[in-house]
């Protein structure tokens, strides 16, 4: 048997499974040469916010600009604080510091390292504005805590870039939130053939808020109520995710099922903490992160021998070079920098098969030992 590599993540049989219907739907939006707007994209908006429950849908360029858009469409900016944990990607923080606005962490909690609503409380100002939950490799984050914690006039938005598809107590992202922003990158549940991304909300006015930051300010054509910038979901990229869309149950139903397998193959390997579900979530495994011990020299071994396993995310949001002028040190945020140096990705996507996965666990096993 030749052993072929295993990727973090493979893309390819998504894209065969969909690769007719997009063509198709390449093929008529090339005969129109509308590549901007267009009824595939107001159709993709319109099914991913039925999908999810919520009112309206705003494609957008990226699933930063998603998350800078839903805060400036809040009136969010210069002078006001926003709450986000300290281990997310670092696009978290960006969208923050882009709208202006000055960027608060906060730890997580140690089993599921989502955002610790505990730690939220303590950091409310009377500048706090807004509290960003992340739903952190595929499962919700805890909001419903988080409404708890937060005072009256601070709006809690969700980052929803990770977890499309996922459920909190039977309910959807964009549940309970005033805004959830997600990206369509190519790697998430959900991912476009290039960048793209949406912000979910359920007001009227604020969808049109939205639209009209990421469309130069203004809703007609040279009317430029305030400076705003281009961010517009392209209408190739619609037409792919309204062809992925609807298969994005039945691929995060086999994220589940790998994860489960790996659940059973990694239960005897005392020196793997395997991740979990927190309670009343159903879970999209955008990523199975696992917590090793001397994870570097493990890494570097399942790299040498064709597993692409990696590392989400190497360095907390406060220990970045980018963001040291926060002032956070070393120490600030102890559950989140133990985790740090110990998070480990196993390759998982939609059709990775059993004997990729045995092959990932035998080959990490070996690297343990
Ligand atoms: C991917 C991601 C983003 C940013 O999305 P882009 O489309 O790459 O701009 C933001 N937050 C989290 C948690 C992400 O994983």
């Amino acid at each position: 048997m030749t052993e072929s590599n295993i990727p973090l993540v493979d893309l390819r049989a998504q894209h065969a499974e969909v690769a007719a219907e997009v063509a198709a739907g390449f093929a008529a939006v090339l005969d129109t040469t509308a590549f901007i707007g267009g009824a595939d994209v107001a159709a993709f908006e319109s099914e991913f916010a039925a999908y999810c429950e919520a009112e309206h849908c705003v494609g957008v360029a990226n699933g930063t600009d998603a998350i800078e858009l839903a805060l400036r469409g809040l009136g969010i900016g210069r002078g006001d604080e926003v709450v986000l944990p300290a281990n997310t990607f670092i696009a978290t923080a960006e969208a923050v510091d882009r709208a202006g606005a000055d960027v608060v962490l906060v730890d997580c909690d140690a089993r599921h390292l989502l955002i610790d609503p505990d730690r939220v409380a303590e950091r409310i100002t009377p500048r706090t504005k807004a509290v960003i939950g992340v739903d952190l490799y595929g499962q919700i984050a805890p909001f419903e805590r988080l409404a708890q914690v937060v005072p009256e006039g601070v709006a809690v938005l969700e980052d929803a870039a990770q977890s499309q598809g996922a459920r909190r107590h039977g309910r959807p992202i964009g549940d309970g939130v005033v805004a959830a922003p997600t990206s369509f990158y190519p790697g998430k549940n959900l991912g476009a053939y290039g960048d793209g991304g949406a912000v979910l909300v359920h007001d009227e006015a604020f969808d049109q808020r939205i639209r009209a930051f990421g469309a130069h300010g203004g809703l007609r054509r040279y009317e430029h109520d305030h400076i705003g910038f281009n961010s517009r979901l392209d209408t190739l990229q619609a037409v792919v995710l309204r062809a992925k869309l609807r298969r994005l149950e039945g691929w995060n139903e086999r994220r589940r099922a790998a994860a489960v397998r790996y659940g059973e193959l990694l239960a005897d390997v005392e020196q793997v903490v395997a991740p979990a579900s927190a309670e009343g979530n159903v879970h999209v495994w955008h990523l199975y992160v696992v917590r090793v011990a001397d994870r570097d020299r493990v890494l570097a071994e399942m790299n040498a021998n064709g597993i692409g396993a990696g590392i989400h995310y190497p360095t907390p949001v406060h220990l970045t070079t980018a963001f040291a002028g926060l002032g956070y040190g070393p120490g600030s945020f102890p559950v989140a920098e133990a985790a740090a140096p110990e998070l480990l990705t196993l390759p998982l996507y939609p059709h990775i098969t059993p004997d990729q996965q045995e092959r990932v666990v035998e080959t990490m096993v070996k690297a343990l030992r």
